[in-house]
């Protein structure tokens, strides 16, 4: 099969939790070659762990799928509800002689000699020795069918052409291709992806940073971002190019590309790329999608418009430019720094100049305030900063003039006044 072939390939998480990092990697890769190749994706979920496949699990799998725009085309499967055709097969392989009883269970003839080569696209050929591997359990003495079982069942059930999954499956794949050798079944093709590791070179885990898709979502990445970053994570089309539109992906994905080293996931990497797709946004979208995280305010399209060159996540847009969209606290710290010395007069100057700009635009504003500044015979700081802190309650925000003017004469006036009263 050469890699222009319609591929059918699968997604198989295991509903224990959330979606993680590396099993959205897993997914997007096999999309990517679904996509790419005119092929098929199919979801298939492994849940024959009764205990730690729940419901909500998979509802949050499913949830984090879509939120990263990976469609499938045939599923979602439950595995555990395959169990018949698993019962079915295991007594097929005892009665043609591969597997026999043993207390009860059934385990699988394994050769005395030879190995087990697994030709890997990514690996090369990796070789397993039939010495180290004891005749194996397929299934229990209550006759439900063990894991490797089940999955070289439903890999050739469901035509698989690649198997594309994480490197931790490697060791699983010896049993997985004996099992369908046994069932007289043409074995797939193998793609085991490298581990990912954090910065620091251990592996990944929540010691460096957000971990699963939905934790992602909450920091305020963008799904096209986060796809663009994932793939990365062991591929490249060569050995410079960081920005991928997801057709680019579509196109040059392959897996002759994919390395067997490492990948080094770095939240820092994934926020400036983010930001580089946030400042991409047409204000609108970048409006609309803010109101997915902060619901549908007033304010929020001219606050999104003002703040967009300085986020690099959503979640950087309510302490950056809330202020504009409703009045918050005031930072005491921010205030006993900057409220001293001349404040007082500065702010009062200010007001006056403020009131006056016509018409209250950008560069009236801008003119009005340094007026105040050379008049005072002060520092442009001694005047902005009181500014600042009056109507963003804090030493933060985006630009000051383009602030105020975002905010508007009226509410500038208002949150001015009740900080010179303050001042009183
Ligand atoms: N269910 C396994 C997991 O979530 C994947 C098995 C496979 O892809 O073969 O790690």
């Amino acid at each position: 099969m050469t890699s222009t072939d319609s591929m059918r390939v699968r997604f198989a998480p295991s509903p224990t939790g959330a979606l993680h990092i590396g099993g959205a990697r897993t997914a997007l890769y096999n999309w990517l070659l679904a996509r790419g190749s005119g092929g098929t994706l199919v979801l298939r979920i492994e849940d024959t762990d009764r205990e730690r496949s729940t419901p909500e699990n998979v509802a949050q799998i499913l949830d984090a799928l879509e939120w990263l725009g990976l469609g499938w085309d045939e599923g979602p499967l439950s595995q555990a509800e395959r169990g018949e055709r698993h019962r079915e097969e295991v007594a097929r392989l005892v009665g043609e002689g591969h597997a026999y009883e043993d207390e009860g269970a059934v385990r699988l003839r394994v050769p005395d000699e030879g190995a087990t080569v697994v030709r890997d696209v990514i690996r090369g050929e990796v070789r397993f020795e039939h010495s180290a591997i004891d005749d194996f359990v397929i299934a229990r003495s209550d006759g439900s069918p063990l894991y490797n079982l089940a999955v070289a069942v439903d890999d050739r059930d469901m035509a698989i052409s690649h198997v594309v999954r994480g490197e931790d499956h490697l060791s699983n794949t010896p049993r997985q291709l004996m099992v369908l050798k046994a069932l007289g079944a043409e074995p797939p093709l193998y793609a085991h992806l490298p581990l990912l590791h954090g910065p620091d070179g251990k592996k990944l885990s929540k010691r460096h940073g957000a971990a699963s898709v939905q934790e992602l979502r909450e920091a305020g990445y963008l799904p096209e971002a986060v796809r663009n970053y994932l793939a990365l994570l062991g591929w490249g089309a060569d050995a410079t190019t960081t920005f991928f539109t997801t057709e680019d992906l579509i196109e040059r994905f392959s897996l002759e590309r994919v390395s067997r080293n490492p990948a080094v996931f770095d939240e820092q990497k994934l926020r400036w790329m983010n930001g580089r797709y946030l400042r991409e946004l047409g204000s609108g979208e970048l409006a609309r999608r803010l109101e997915d995280v902060y619901g549908a305010r007033p304010g929020l399209a001219v606050a999104a418009a003002i703040a967009q060159e300085k986020m690099q996540t959503l979640a950087d847009f309510w302490p950056l430019a809330g202020f504009l969209v409703e009045r918050r606290e005031t930072d005491e710290c921010a205030w006993r720094k900057v409220m001293r010395d001349g404040a007082r007069e500065n702010l009062t100057e200010a007001r006056h100049a403020l009131a006056g700009a016509e018409p209250f635009d950008e560069p009236t504003v801008e003119a009005a305030l340094r007026e105040v500044v050379e008049r005072r015979g002060a520092k442009p700081k001694d005047v902005f900063q009181p500014v600042r802190v009056a109507i963003s309650g804090s030493t933060v925000s985006p630009g000051i003039f383009e602030s105020v003017v975002g905010l508007g004469r009226e509410e500038t006036l208002a949150r001015v006044d009740d900080a010179l009263s303050r001042l009183d």
